[in-house]
């Protein structure tokens, strides 16, 4: 999608600090990090808007998301500590850019009910 922040950045043209990329997903630091550890994993291609667009077609790369996720944790060593993943839908969760994104959140402790 032409005007969509997250798809310039997964074709890089708009830079990020990119953590990691394959076929399916690209995962990059967050601008404005809520946490020590806080990283964005978001498909490579323009899937769905929010979660509530998604079909079946998308399981597959949804479900890599938390894979790629939890990846990260461990890398960042925060996997046994604990680590937190937040997908905002819409205007009541937060959702500022249009592409599913998963925020991916570690380091510090957070608390529950979240904000
Ligand atoms: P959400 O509010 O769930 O839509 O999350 C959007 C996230 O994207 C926010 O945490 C922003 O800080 C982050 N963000 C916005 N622009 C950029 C950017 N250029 N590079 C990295 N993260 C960004
Ligand atoms: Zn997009």
């Amino acid at each position: 999608m032409s005007d969509c922040l997250f798809c310039k950045i997964a074709s890089g043209k708009i830079p990020a600090k990119l953590v990691h990329q394959d076929d399916d997903t690209v995962a990059f630091e967050d601008i404005n990090p809520q946490a020590p550890m806080h990283v964005l994993v978001i498909p490579r291609q323009h899937v769905a808007a929010t979660m509530n667009d998604l079909t079946p077609a998308q399981d597959q790369v949804m479900g890599k998301l938390f894979r790629v996720a939890a990846a990260i944790a461990k890398e960042r060593g925060v996997a046994e500590s604990g680590w937190r993943a937040v997908m905002n839908a819409n205007r009541d969760a937060g959702q500022t850019v249009f592409h599913v994104h998963l925020h991916v959140l570690g380091g510090r402790p957070f608390s529950w009910p979240p904000g």
